[in-house]
């Protein structure tokens, strides 16, 4: 694989996804320059697991609903990728909030990379864009959204990938969306802290259904390195139309039961 990524521009790279790809973009891209955009800073304090220099990573504090924002960051970082990983926490979020990132913040950033020419958007989607809460086994890229979603989180989550996808343009931004499952890994603040304090709470004696439910989950750095994948390939001319316009679901190939 051979196309130089020169700099890139994380946005949502302060949260824990954000930390992985900083990390992956660090030691597989000598000589690139890593910009995190956030509306927080990089916190002093990271997991053991991650070595890379945060003196070396350039911080641009902001909203990324702000259009002038998100222009100063294009132009200072000069990024020819941005991957997309900001959004709400899904617990915590309103509805309002979740419309305003998610779908108002995206087009956003579709709208400015491509008024500043900026070469690759990668989004990081979620599984969830597809779950109404029924079974479903075997999904795969050509499975059809949601009718109805779990929740605001999930519906504003696909109505961002849609926006991502339908932007593609072969002669400008390639766009590719990459859905993950839940995501696990160093730095997880969300799924493992929850499960143990469910534990500890004494929340965890019950059992939902026959115990025949499968859940997928990913590990940080498979989603990480997919982004990745996509990034380079986006910047390879005989490769972008592969990866332009596409969907790419994130598995670790085993299905876990609970
Ligand atoms: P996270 O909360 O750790 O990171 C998200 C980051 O986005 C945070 O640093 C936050 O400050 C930033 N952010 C939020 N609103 C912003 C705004 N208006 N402007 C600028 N920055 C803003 O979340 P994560 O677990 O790292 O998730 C990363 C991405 O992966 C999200 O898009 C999420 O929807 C998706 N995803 C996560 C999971 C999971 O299990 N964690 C599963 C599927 C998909």
């Amino acid at each position: 694989m051979s196309a130089k990524i020169d700099s890139v521009l994380l946005i949502g790279g302060a949260g824990f996804l954000g930390h992985h790809l900083i990390q992956q973009f660090y030691d597989r891209c000598p000589g690139i320059k890593i910009h995190v955009f956030d509306i927080r800073p990089l916190s002093d304090k990271k997991a053991s697991y991650f070595t890379f220099p945060s003196n070396e990573i350039k911080l641009f504090v902001g909203d990324l609903t702000s259009p002038e924002d998100i222009s100063k960051a294009i132009l200072e970082s000069k990024c020819d990728v941005i991957v997309h990983s900001a959004s709400p926490i899904p617990d915590v979020g309103t509805p309002e909030l979740f419309e305003k990132v998610n779908v108002q913040g995206t087009k956003n950033i579709i709208d400015v990379s491509k008024k500043l020419r900026v070469k690759a958007l990668i989004f990081t989607s979620s599984a969830g864009v597809v779950f109404n809460g029924a079974d479903i086994y075997n999904v795969d890229e050509e499975w059809p959204y949601a009718e109805v979603h779990m929740d605001k989180y999930n519906e504003t989550k696909a109505i961002a990938e849609r926006l991502v996808k339908d932007s593609n343009d072969p002669n400008g931004l390639i766009t590719v969306s990459i859905r993950p499952s839940g995501i696990f890994g160093p730095g997880d603040r969300q799924l493992v802290p929850g499960l143990i304090n469910a534990a500890k709470l004494g929340q965890s004696k019950f059992q939902l259904g026959d115990n025949n439910n499968i859940c997928d989950y990913t590990y940080a750095g498979n989603v990480a390195d997919a982004h990745i994948l996509a990034a380079k390939l986006a910047l390879q001319p005989k490769e972008a139309h592969k990866v332009g316009g596409e969907v790419f679901i994130i598995t670790n190939d085993t299905p876990i039961y609970f």
